[in-house]
């Protein structure tokens, strides 16, 4: 009991009638917490079995991930993904709505096929970017490599030649081995002279876009305008197999990534005078516009219901493959959470509210929707826990620059078990984020809102925004400790008797508080 309240009550007892209302206010503002307090053991440990032996998480990855699969903003399955999320809460009495904040071209993803048509054949590993141009028939055309340019000058003049044919617009890779790969087998000077050699490319072929004065998507239009009739690019992320795959950035004509393999067949063939020629089928929707949403979950408070403990996810992803470990596990985890919060111990002071936040992909425009249409509900958050880095355990929680998160955080921290817990570093004040993802969005309406960061797994090389985001990615060992975590530290905050403290530290000299951003909420930029 904290010191000052034991004051209070010293006061209190000078006068007998209202003592009388301070102890008939403190049984109803007590009672849930208490309840909670004196059970916590056991429901933290009925919880952690359910979590290790009789978990949904798989059930739910298949359903979202196999069943649903990617979810693009503006796409039917992104919406088919709000309402199953809609759904799931109510299966399990947990009320949830989809809310409105904005709308986006509507585009369904169908098949694509890349075929060599000569020298030989042969088809290729590829795909559309999202939102390519729908296209009513199959294109056959020349394949032509972007040369090095030095000038601006070169660069239109070739570009006078890309008229009919379909233009490789990405840098050749010399190895599509792994540097990891080099670096463990090759001899020591043949390591030196690969990393040599990829750097010179690198810069060549750096400098030679420099050169052009366009960036990449103003490149691709302007070839389009020169009469190009399709481009090919492949965005390796440096592990096997791996590509990311984003948007087109041409309007009438179909924009692919190919395989690293394949695009080197079809560089090599193009630069060494073979005429190569590629046939490109892509077939897709426009469906006009589609509204955005974000679904909100909410389990209420008992005794302090305007007080919110926010848990926050994005739902969409990018559609090179299921979105698996961007966010489908950020996703499942907090359902997983709240399921076993409903089940266990529905009865809290606070209130938790859940967020699946709509096109994060796109600058975090859900959950900066929420942040500027509910100025009152959200000055009620009085934590939030996002997660959105891939499928590890929670390894790092950054304090945000809240002076007192060290407190607060570090005592509900103290509740998870040890082996999970000792995987756990913190960093308290810390600094606030800018950006990155949802809990930034907060973070600026001064909403001590925290990530739960996680051991990467190669999240940046391999599965974050690629064709490699599936549910095999998933590591189930490493989620289960994730619901575990997130449940206690959800269940410390919203029955912590103490006000949680949103005070900010001082920051360094030419660092500013992030402040409140406009989401973007129509796609007129894409
Ligand atoms: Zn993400």
């Amino acid at each position: 009991m904290p010191l000052s309240f034991l004051k209070s009550i010293q006061t209190m007892k000078n006068n007998k009638q209202n003592l009388f209302l301070f102890a008939l206010g403190m049984v109803s503002l007590v009672s849930s917490a208490q309840n909670f307090h004196q059970n916590k053991q056991k429901i933290y440990n009925d919880i952690s079995k359910e979590v290790q032996n009789n978990n949904n998480l798989d059930q739910l990855a298949f359903e979202l991930l196999d069943v649903i699969g990617p979810r693009l903003v503006g796409s039917p399955e992104m919406n088919q993904a709000h309402n199953w999320v809609v759904n799931t809460y109510k299966k399990w009495n947990i009320k949830a709505e989809n809310v409105a904040y904005g709308e986006w071209k509507s585009w369904q993803r169908g098949t694509t096929e890349i075929t060599l048509t000569a020298p030989r054949i042969k088809t290729i590993d590829g795909m559309q970017l999202a939102w390519n141009a729908v296209t009513k028939k199959p294109i056959e055309a020349e394949i032509v490599a972007m040369p090095f340019f030095e000038t601006k000058v070169d660069f239109e003049n070739w570009s006078e030649t890309v008229k009919g044919k379909i233009v490789l617009i990405s840098a050749y890779q010399n190895s599509g081995r792994p540097e990891s790969q080099w670096k463990e087998h090759a001899t020591e000077e043949d390591f030196f002279d690969y990393k040599a050699a990829k750097e010179k490319t690198n810069t060549a072929w750096n400098n030679s876009l420099k050169a052009t004065g366009k960036n990449t998507r103003e490149m691709v239009q302007f070839l389009e305008k020169k009469g190009a009739v399709g481009f090919v690019q492949s965005y390796f992320t440096g592990t096997m197999g791996s590509n990311r795959i984003f948007y087109s950035f041409a309007k009438n004509t179909p924009m692919v990534d190919v395989s690293l393999e394949d695009y080197g067949l079809l560089y090599r063939l193009a630069v060494n005078g073979k005429n190569p020629k590629l046939k490109i089928n892509t077939k897709s929707k426009k469906l006009g516009t589609s509204k955005t949403y974000n679904t909100i979950a909410t389990i209420p408070g008992k005794t302090k219901p305007n007080e919110y403990v926010m848990l926050s996810a994005h739902l969409d992803s990018w559609d090179g493959a299921q979105g698996a470990t961007d966010n489908g596990t950020g996703t499942i985890l907090m359902m997983e959470v709240a399921r076993l919060i409903q089940k266990y111990a529905p009865n809290n002071d606070r209130t938790i509210v859940i967020g699946h936040w709509g096109s994060e992909e796109q600058g975090l425009n859900g959950s900066r929707a929420y942040v500027m249409n509910n100025p009152t509900e959200v000055q009620k958050i009085k934590v939030l826990f996002n997660q959105d880095s891939g499928t590890g355990r929670i390894n790092y929680i950054n304090g945000q620059g809240f002076t007192h998160a060290y407190n607060f955080l570090g005592t509900w921290l103290q509740n998870v078990p040890e082996e999970i817990r000792k995987h756990i570093k913190t960093d308290f004040p810390g600094m606030p984020q800018n950006g990155g993802t949802d809990n930034a969005s907060f973070i600026a309406a001064d909403i001590p809102a925290f990530n739960l960061s996680t051991q990467n797994w190669d999240y940046g090389q391999y599965t974050w925004h690629t064709n490699r985001d599936t549910y095999d990615k998933i590591v189930f060992e490493e989620l289960r400790k994730n619901v575990i975590t997130t449940t206690i530290l959800t269940l410390e905050a919203a029955n912590d008797p103490n006000e949680i403290s949103n005070e900010k530290r001082i920051l360094p000299t030419n660092t500013e508080w992030p402040t409140i951003k406009e989401p973007k909420r129509n796609s007129n930029d894409y």
